[in-house]
């Protein structure tokens, strides 16, 4: 399959529309979303066949990407699409996956994720954690648990995405969000919500 991208197939519509987050409410159709199929280096520098579920707006920005990521061999542990994992962010996080497409809330809010409009892209989760402060409690929640040691940003590890938020953001996602003030979300880029809204969706 190499880099290609693709319309969803009728098994991976049945694998979404079967995950936990999945409703008639889900902002957008499945129809306007693409599978971009990629190839990438895994942490032992093996190459991988993977994809990522983004919507067709931006599929061919996010070959791109991921053929730039091929080409500097920056390591991605895995990119399974979500219904692998039934929908579950959690677990595509502790298995360290790398993933696009979920219809889901933000953790802790009730307002579509970035990653329900297929305009979002999660990045080895384990090397770049979530870090979402609990307020009432006085602590902050990591996400994986394994991220922990990944906390430290000055590390320089291999597969932190430092080295390459400007190449997402030259291809449009500009908003990292290792940059936001009220949480942490070191593996995730997104297309900035002003240009969502400009989308036909
Ligand atoms: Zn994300």
């Amino acid at each position: 399959m190499d880099f290609s991208v693709t319309d969803l197939s009728k098994e991976r519509r049945h694998g979404i529309m079967r995950c936990e987050g999945w409703s008639d409410d889900c902002p957008v159709s499945l129809d306007i979303l693409k599978e971009v199929n990629v190839l990438h280096k895994d942490f032992s520098g093996a190459t991988k066949q993977g994809s990522v579920i983004v919507l067709n707006e931006i599929a061919d920005a996010t070959l791109k990407i991921f053929k730039r990521l091929f080409e500097i061999e920056f390591p991605i542990s895995k990119a399974i699409p979500i219904d692998y994992y039934n929908g579950s962010d959690v677990d595509s996080m502790n298995d360290n996956n790398s993933s696009g497409f979920n219809c889901r809330k933000i953790m802790d809010k009730d307002k579509w994720s970035s990653h329900s409009y297929g305009t979002a892209i999660d990045i080895n989760p384990t090397q770049n954690p979530y870090v979402l402060i609990d307020h009432k409690k006085a602590e902050a929640l990591i996400y994986p648990k394994k991220g922990t040691m990944f906390l430290n940003r000055g590390l320089h590890e291999k597969g932190m995405v430092e080295p390459i938020v400007e190449i997402f953001s030259q291809y449009g996602f500009t908003e990292w969000g290792g940059n936001w003030i009220d949480r942490l979300d070191y593996h995730h880029f997104q297309i900035s919500w002003e240009e969502i809204e400009k989308m036909s969706l």
